[in-house]
């Protein structure tokens, strides 16, 4: 059993992980300044006698015995870290700082949930690990994108000067139960609109793509990163390969939710990345991992849990 401090682990992959990790055992220390995090997402935890819950903000420094730090802390959805920029690069950079000096003082390997925002709106296609990224420094995206590069640049740094064992994770568009409904990200908002049968809300053309991994199988990897005995000389890409334009995604979800929904077309957000898919090569040699559930499948398992929020 070792002693696990989860940050951000009342958010949606937190809350996962912390479950994950109670469930093999661990105690989990979920340390969360409830920004975009809700209690909800943990209640079956709560009386676990594992399970301990910190108010806190990862900007403030914080002294906490650990075995290892997984570090999910920073609300991930455009509309929420847009809406306060300063605070989201303050939680990015001086929250990466406190959690390394964390690491450092309890001589513990520490993962950083690092994004595929770092590789801005790429001009390579898909994207691998030695692409530096194409970003634009001073957009709305930026207070998010460039804070979770100096995050990055933070830890190899860490590793360089002071040795710590640090796992950076490029996790891509992850999605599944306890997402919030009212989260903003683009499979959350259409399957709440098609499940009420409301106008779905595309931006632009709907000709952009993403690449959506389900939760089960983003745990999964970030649970094996971490315990990899050997140090991993770089950042690592995680996420499902199967890439999908917008247009695609809303027609899968009007027809497995059997909507009346119509599609409504809104502007696209500035700096809107165009198109994204990870090249997971590193990741299925290095974790020997790759995902496992069809979009079709997260996508239902991911409806039924918002049907079920929904009328409550
Ligand atoms: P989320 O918004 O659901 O969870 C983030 C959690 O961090 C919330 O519980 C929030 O309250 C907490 N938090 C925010 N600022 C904090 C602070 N200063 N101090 C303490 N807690 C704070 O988002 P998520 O989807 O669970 O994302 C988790 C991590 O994974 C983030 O670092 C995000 O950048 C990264 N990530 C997520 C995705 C995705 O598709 N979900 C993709 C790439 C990267
Ligand atoms: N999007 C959309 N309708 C929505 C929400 C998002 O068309 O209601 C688009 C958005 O413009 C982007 C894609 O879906 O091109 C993914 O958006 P999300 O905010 O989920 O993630 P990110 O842009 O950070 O990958």
């Amino acid at each position: 059993m070792k002693r696990i401090l989860v940050t951000g682990g009342a958010g949606f992959i937190g809350s996962h992980l912390c479950r994950a990790l109670i469930h093999q055992g661990h105690h989990v220390i979920c340390l969360d300044n409830f920004y975009t995090g809700v209690l909800s997402n943990i209640s079956d935890l709560q009386n676990h006698s594992n399970f301990e819950i910190i108010n806190h903000d990862v900007s403030e420094v914080l002294t906490i015995k650990a075995e290892q730090i997984y570090n999910c802390a920073c609300p991930a959805s455009p509309i929420h870290y847009q809406k306060h920029p300063v605070r989201t690069i303050t939680t990015c950079v001086l929250g990466m700082k406190n959690l390394l000096d964390l690491a450092l003082k309890n001589n513990c390997p520490i993962l950083q949930c690092s994004t595929s925002e770092v590789y801005g709106s790429p001009t390579i296609h898909p994207q691998t690990e030695d692409y530096w990224g194409n970003v634009n420094p001073i957009g709305p995206r930026s207070c998010y994108d460039e804070g979770k590069r100096c995050a990055e640049t933070l830890c190899f740094d860490y590793h360089r000067e002071h040795g710590i064992d640090i796992k950076v994770a490029r996790i891509f568009n992850t999605y599944g139960p306890n997402m919030s409904i009212n989260d903003g990200r683009v499979v959350s908002n259409l399957i709440v609109q098609a499940l009420k049968n409301e106008m779905i809300s595309i931006y632009g053309d709907g000709s952009q793509t993403r690449s959506f991994c389900y939760i089960s199988d983003m745990i999964t990897a970030l649970i094996s990163l971490m315990n990899q005995a050997r140090h991993i000389n770089g950042p690592i890409n995680l996420g499902n390969p199967h890439e999908i334009s917008i247009i695609e995604l809303a027609s899968l979800i009007i027809k497995l939710t059997e909507s009346q929904s119509k599609l409504i077309y809104q502007a696209l957000p500035k700096d809107d990345p165009k198109q994204r898919q990870p090249d997971i090569t590193l990741a299925k040699k290095q974790l020997n991992w790759q995902p496992e559930i069809k979009l079709e499948i997260g996508l239902e398992k991911t409806i039924d849990n918002f049907r079920t929020v929904l009328k409550g």
